[in-house]
């Protein structure tokens, strides 16, 4: 067996491992990085990355279908053409590219990195089994960053056309009718995009409204949306059986209903990896099915580190970056915590939904008495330009001092705001501060200027 010796051991190369690793390498810590699949994780190779390649390419598709827009710029089209198994070459090629630059940025910071499954022995020592024979490895810190994978419904366990979101993602035709179990994010953002590839689409929702982390407000033009698409939504109903062609369901109203499916999607939500490669025997304090953390990522044992999915929600890779980033740091000696004011959440639905921190409600109930602007995107010159004017920006402050609790925005492309939805609420922003700064014309981000405006009592453009 071969024996290495590291200061810094990172387990998973996901998002959350892959940026400890780098950052530790730029400190100048001896660090190891040990993947057991592809560099990247879940995000590059069978999430964020290739869910927003798909969704644009199923926006492109249905824009060519649905030409009345392009007819209203004096366009006109030929029949459309999809050669799927062709667009999804061309996301295995950007998820190609971005795993090698994730090498490359290994190999830059130094991290010598195992492609292998790591198997902990104690809090200080893992045998890695690869491709080269069997490696042991001894560090003085320990970062787990192993993920998690998609949960299983007893009912409708993953092979054949039951399908994980990895599963649909690597799909080379596009399937005549497809039912979502789940109307979350991976539910949302896939049925949407199968839709406008040309899939009869059913989606089932066990709650009574879909995207149940967002408020109504947030969801309305979502919903709309959907039946713009033909897609069929039910909810507070529960996934029975699949048989070849449907999936069986029974409604909100009791009766039992059969969706057309050729293939179902199962998105109920994700599981944290926590066991299997001999993680128990450390007996670390659980949070649940999550491994518990304190506001530096440590765990219950001395040295050893957790970050990203296996810590538990939000699942997303912009906190399992951030955590990776930070505990590099404290290793390296730094003095940090955990503390973003707020972990922006972006729904990459149509139109795209953002939420950075409070909503009213929430706000309320912690703060009291909240002020709260709202500007339309039909009042935005920009959002008319863009053919797209579906939606609104939503700023929510405190009544008292006008710190902003919460930013949130529905509508085409306001992913691109969340940046300065975010650093509003980590800078303590005031109304004042937004409504004092010049945004750009014309723009959607006026909107978010405008909102500001609104909740200061007086809007400029409505
Ligand atoms: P992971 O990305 O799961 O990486 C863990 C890595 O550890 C894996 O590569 C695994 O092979 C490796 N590993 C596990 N056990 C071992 C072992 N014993 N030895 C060696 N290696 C091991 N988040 C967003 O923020 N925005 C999005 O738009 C978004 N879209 C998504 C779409 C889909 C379809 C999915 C499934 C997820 C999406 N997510 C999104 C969530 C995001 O992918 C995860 O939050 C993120 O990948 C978590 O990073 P991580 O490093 O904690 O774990
Ligand atoms: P999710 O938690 O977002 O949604 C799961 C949905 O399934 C919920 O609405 C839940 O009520 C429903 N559900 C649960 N059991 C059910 C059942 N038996 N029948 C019908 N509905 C049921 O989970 P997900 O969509 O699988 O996504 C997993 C995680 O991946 C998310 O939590 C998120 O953190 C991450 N993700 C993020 C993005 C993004 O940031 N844009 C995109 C995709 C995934």
């Amino acid at each position: 067996m071969n024996e290495l010796r590291c200061k810094v051991l990172v387990i998973g190369g996901g998002p959350g491992g892959y940026v400890a690793a780098i950052r530790s390498g730029q400190l100048g810590l001896d660090t190891i990085l040990v993947e057991a699949n592809k560099l990247g994780g879940a995000c590059l190779n069978v999430g964020c990355i290739p869910s927003k390649a798909l969704i644009h390419a199923a926006d492109a598709a249905h824009g060519l279908r649905e030409p009345r827009a392009f007819r209203a710029l004096g366009l006109s089209v030929g029949a459309p053409k999809l050669d799927f198994a062709r667009t999804i070459a061309w996301k295995n090629a950007i998820v190609t590219r971005l795993t090698n630059g994730v090498g490359a940025l290994l190999k830059k910071a130094k991290v010598r990195t195992l492609l292998g499954t790591a198997t902990i022995v104690d809090g200080k020592t893992a045998t890695v089994t690869g491709d080269t024979g069997e490696t042991r490895i001894s560090a003085e810190h320990l970062v787990l960053a192993t993920g998690s994978e998609s949960a299983e419904l007893p009912a409708l366990k993953f092979g054949g056309d039951i399908l994980s979101s990895t599963d649909a993602l690597k799909l080379t035709e596009v399937p005549r009718s497809l039912a979502v179990v789940g109307a979350g994010y991976i539910g949302m953002e896939l049925g949407m995009a199968f839709a406008k590839l040309g899939a009869k689409v059913t989606i089932v929702e066990a709650l009574p409204k879909i995207l149940p982390l967002y408020d109504s407000e947030l969801t309305q033009p979502v919903v709309r949306r959907l039946a713009e698409l033909g897609v069929e939504t039910l909810v507070g109903a529960r996934a029975l059986s699949f048989a070849k062609g449907a999936l069986h369901v029974a409604a909100a109203d009791g009766k039992e209903r059969a969706a057309p499916a050729d293939k179902a999607l199962v998105a109920v939500g994700r599981r944290a990896r926590t066991s299997g490669f001999g993680l128990e025997s450390l007996d670390l304090t659980m949070s649940g099915p999550f491994v518990h953390i304190d506001e530096k990522c440590a765990t219950s044992m001395r040295n050893v580190w957790a970050i990203g999915d296996m810590t538990g929600e939000p699942m997303l890779a912009h906190r399992a970056m951030a955590q990776g980033e930070m505990v590099a740091e404290i290793i390296a000696g730094s003095k940090r915590a955990f503390d973003a004011k707020a972990i922006p959440a972006i729904c990459f639905t149509d139109p795209e939904i953002v939420a950075v921190g409070l909503s009213p409600d929430a706000a309320k109930a912690a703060h009291g008495e909240v002020r709260v602007g709202h500007f339309p995107f039909r009042a935005n010159g920009r959002a008319m330009t863009l053919q797209d004017d579906e939606g609104f920006v939503r700023i929510t402050a405190r009544a008292d001092n006008h710190v902003v609790l919460g930013v949130h925005a529905v509508g085409a492309g306001v992913s691109e705001l969340s940046a300065a939805f975010s650093l509003a609420l980590e800078m303590g922003a005031r109304l004042e501060d937004v409504a004092l700064t010049i945004h750009a014309h014309p723009t959607l981000s006026e909107a978010f200027h405008e909102s500001a405006l609104a909740a200061l009592g007086h809007p400029l453009h409505i």
